[in-house]
């Protein structure tokens, strides 16, 4: 009885959404009123000059658009520990470290229990939302998620990955209760200090724990496959540990070891079934509810960075519905998935206008400056960039995302997300984005399903060093390709770029062939390596899509890995 009163109240939570989006115009004004007065304060706003004006139309006159860098000098101060209202009213105790993968380093950006509510907020809506299509009972989620190490900054506040300061915080761990949606895994295991580790005691929990195991989830979904493959290779020594009741010695962290020890107990019969299904199963297709009997779907942000691993997830997942998670950032969230039956290629996210006041640059027109627009003028199958005014103090911040409108949902928008602005391949009229890169790897990796050989990840780079200079395109792929199949790949990718000003540049050799660059197997785990050791989590690593020539280290461990070569002779 007393779980039951302790659950969220879903129909509830579905009407207060659904009335705020009626009003989302007027409740963006609102926001921005309650972000202003709370933070009026704060130096950065004073010295803008609004004297207390909190109406939208005075905010877009005296605040400028901004970027990370035109805010790092404040938030420098911040960390540094100047205790003075800098950006916001109430000082700033908590630094999230951006995963930092798209651009090579983490940027710090401030983080406060407002943030933590609209974490919350979002998360309980989707829910709603996701539980009304999908029940649950009250199980538990094997949720492969990891915590970054948290430090103090010079100035004393406490810093670490956005998903890190959301998982250690109190009420996190209630709110999944009233969702139904408990870790599998003790603490020790999310925080334990190597993720390799961590990896493995989740993989084991979720063994144990396999018939209470209503989903399966992680922040993006690059974890959830990450995880599996790992599976394919660990499953016999996790029998072993299951058979005999005893951790592998490869776990070596006292706090995870005892934490563990309490969980698992000999049990031959389970270490035979699980051995038996391993055995049974094709190639691993539909590994996952073969060994989760009862899992109801798997969750984790599946779009944009994330499509790729789809029909590696689908493999494993066979028939389960896969549900992409919410659209937001360490700056703050914007959007709920609140239609958790459309395949995750679809997928829309519904901005909540009570979470942050919301503006968006029209990239149709093709200038630099175009003028943002609000909310609710935003017009169906546009594209815009996204500008966040949050109550963590950032005001206009561009976020540097590209989204599509594709509908509404009552007056609030319906966004599709597209890719990250400045993640493009250029030389010189050509425009390539993420998107477009996604789209040729997809078209050259179906030549190779014919072998049955597969893209384990992917990356690329603009190499200026040759004269003209040319895209580079790195592939971690699974077994041995046929040179003939890799060489007709690389013509295939040369030709799905399709933008006007790519195509023409290759015919008059204004852009050299395109290269394809075949990376040894691991080369993919070294970059993740890479970045976790500079503080990143597992759970927010995204694969850097295109690697500059600035974010050196990671060109290298691409460098250095390539064990083959090719040149498009496409045109
Ligand atoms: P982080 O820097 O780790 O906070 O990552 C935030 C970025 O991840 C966003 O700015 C987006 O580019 C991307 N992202 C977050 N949610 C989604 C989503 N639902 N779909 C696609 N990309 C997303």
């Amino acid at each position: 009885m007393i779980e039951k009163m302790e659950l969220l109240d879903v129909e509830k939570l579905i009407e207060e959404f659904e009335s705020m989006t009626k009003d989302a115009g007027n409740v963006q004004r609102e926001t921005l009123k309650k972000i202003l007065e709370e933070n009026g304060c704060a130096e950065y706003l004073q010295n803008l000059g609004l004297n207390g004006r909190t109406d939208p139309e005075s905010f877009k006159a005296c605040v400028p658009l901004v970027t990370h860098n035109d805010l790092q000098p404040y938030i420098q101060r911040i960390v540094d520990g100047s205790s003075s209202p800098i950006l916001t009213g109430k000082p700033i105790t908590t630094i999230s470290l951006s995963s930092g993968t798209t651009q090579g380093k983490p940027k710090f950006v401030p983080f406060n229990d407002e943030l933590m509510e609209t974490t919350l907020q979002i998360y309980r809506t989707s829910y709603a939302f996701r539980t009304r299509e999908f029940p649950i009972e009250n199980g538990k989620a094997l949720q492969l998620i990891y915590s970054s190490k948290q430090s103090k900054t010079k100035g004393g506040l406490i810093a670490g990955t956005a998903t890190t300061n959301v998982f250690r915080n109190s009420q996190f761990k209630n709110t999944m209760k009233a969702m139904q949606s408990q870790c599998c895994s003790p603490d020790e295991v999310i925080f334990g200090p190597d993720f390799h580790q961590s990896l493995y005691c989740h993989l084991l929990c979720g063994m144990i724990f396999r018939e209470e195991i209503q989903f399966i989830s992680s922040t993006f979904s690059h974890s959830i496959v990450h995880a599996f493959r790992t599976f394919e290779q660990v499953w016999e020594e996790l029998c072993a540990d299951i058979r005999e009741g005893v951790l592998t010695s490869r776990i070596t962290f006292p706090s995870v070891r005892s934490a563990m020890a309490k969980l698992l107990k000999p049990n031959p019969e389970l270490a035979d079934l699980i051995h038996k299904k391993c055995l049974g199963l094709n190639n691993w297709y539909g590994m996952i509810p073969e060994l989760f009997p009862n899992v109801k779907y798997i969750y984790g942000i599946m779009t944009g960075s994330m499509e790729p691993y789809l029909k590696k997830l689908r493999h494993y997942a066979r028939d389960l519905p896969l549900i992409s998670a919410d659209y937001g950032s360490s700056e703050g969230w914007i959007g709920a998935n609140v239609n958790p039956n459309v395949p995750p290629e679809l997928a829309t996210y519904v901005v909540l206008p009570d979470i942050g006041y919301f503006e968006f640059i029209p990239l149709k027109e093709n200038v630099e400056e175009a003028k943002p627009v609000g909310l609710t003028e935003v017009k169906v199958g546009e594209e815009y960039e996204v500008i966040i005014t949050s109550f963590a103090g950032l005001y206009r911040y561009r976020l540097g995302d590209v989204v599509k409108v594709t509908g509404f949902h009552n007056l609030s928008p319906e966004l599709k997300f597209i890719c990250r602005r400045n993640l493009m391949l250029t030389i010189n009229i050509d425009k390539n984005t993420e998107k477009d890169l996604q789209l040729a790897v997809e078209a050259a990796s179906k030549l190779n399903t014919e072998e049955k050989l597969e893209v384990l990840d992917f990356s690329s780079h603009v190499d200026l060093s040759t004269n003209p200079g040319h895209y580079v395109i790195f592939w971690e792929i699974s077994g041995e390709v046929r040179e003939e199949v890799l060489e007709e790949c690389c013509n295939c990718l040369d030709r799905s770029f399709v933008d006007a000003g790519y195509v023409s540049s290759r015919k008059i050799n204004a852009i050299g062939p395109l290269e394809l660059r075949v990376v040894q197997r691991g080369t993919f785990q070294k970059i993740l390596n890479h970045y976790v050791g500079l503080g990143a989590a597992l759970s927010q690593f995204k694969t850097p899509r295109c690697v500059g020539s600035t974010n050196n280290e990671v060109l290298q461990i691409l460098c250095n890995n390539v064990v083959k070569s090719y040149f498009s002779t496409a045109f």
